[in-house]
């Protein structure tokens, strides 16, 4: 799997799998564990989760999926604003580690911005890093304006990454958050990377998707693959989706095929505030 050096020196993988919607439903506890399973032994050893996904139902069935695995696994969770005081993080990082069975986070996010002090979440988030219950921390829907308050308080320089909502059809972060992250050596991690399904019919993939021998899904996501400083958590349950992203990988679009796509899917002419799911 094809990594990207974080600012710590870490690497992380530029393609893992999300875990939203899952353990929310029993009946799709095997299948879910099965999928991630999967993905695991394909390279896409990142699993992106959080407490909110299925109120902690999500991080369950990630311990399971990784039990046989941890060592492997690139493990991402992410705390609720709400919890993001100094105590509250420290005993909401608790009880993720214990769902998770789990003594470390490789990486620990601030889900989005609430009511507590920046100040006050990152000194929490360093003092989790110092006891070596997280190896990393960063944020998550943060626009450039916070981005830059973030970066300028103490423990602010040691956020690694940044996960927004960014695909091929939302290119709003381009204008600004994207090259504002890359020129301080940021990773954006791009959520929803294949638009929950949006491009399976969109005729403006078929072409190149046709070429390719790809679908029209992998095409958008092998798109945001060929961006730099991009890490992208698609999430599937099912095992087919689970194979054709991580085979999405190995697709090498053409200069021709990425003019094609900016043509149909235009970036940015102006500064998009952040759209957030
Ligand atoms: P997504 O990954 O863009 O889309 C997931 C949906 O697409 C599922 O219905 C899945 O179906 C389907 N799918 C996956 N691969 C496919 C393929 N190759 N062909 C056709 N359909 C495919 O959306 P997402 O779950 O919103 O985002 C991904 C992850 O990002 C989340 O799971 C979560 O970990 C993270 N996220 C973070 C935030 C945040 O605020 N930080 C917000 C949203 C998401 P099946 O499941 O049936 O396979």
């Amino acid at each position: 799997m094809k990594t990207l050096r974080l600012k710590s020196a870490k690497e992380i993988p530029i393609l893992g799998q999300g875990t939203w919607r899952m353990g929310e439903k029993a009946s799709q506890k095997q299948a879910e564990i099965d999928a991630l399973r999967l993905g695991i032994d394909l390279g896409m050893t990142l699993i992106d989760t959080a407490e909110m996904y299925g109120e902690g139902g999500a991080e369950k069935i990630v311990a399971e999926a990784i039990a046989p695995y941890r060592d492997e696994v690139y493990l991402v969770s992410k705390f609720y604003p709400y919890n993001a005081s100094y105590q509250g993080l420290i005993a909401a990082c608790d009880r993720s580690l214990s769902r998770l069975k789990t003594d470390f986070l490789d990486l620990y996010l601030l889900h989005w911005r609430g009511s507590v002090p920046l100040s006050e979440t990152l000194s929490g988030l360093q003092h989790l890093k110092q006891a070596g219950k997280i190896l990393d921390y960063g944020v998550s829907n943060f626009d450039t304006d916070d981005m830059e308050e973030g970066l300028s308080l103490p423990g602010g320089e040691e956020i690694v990454a940044n996960q927004v909502l960014y695909n091929l059809m939302r290119r709003g972060i381009e204008w600004d958050l994207l090259p504002w992250c890359k020129d301080r050596n940021l990773a954006i991690m791009a959520y929803s990377p294949v638009e929950q399904r949006a491009f399976v019919d969109d005729s403006k993939l078929k072409d190149i998707a046709a070429k390719h021998n790809a679908t029209s899904t992998q095409i958008a996501l092998s798109w945001l693959l060929h961006q730099d400083n991009v890490i992208s958590i698609p999430k599937a349950t099912n095992l087919e989706h689970v194979k054709e992203n991580r085979a999405a990988l190995d697709i090498k679009l053409t200069k021709e095929d990425l003019q094609k796509l900016d043509f149909a899917f235009k970036p940015p002419g102006h500064k998009m505030s952040l759209a957030m799911r």
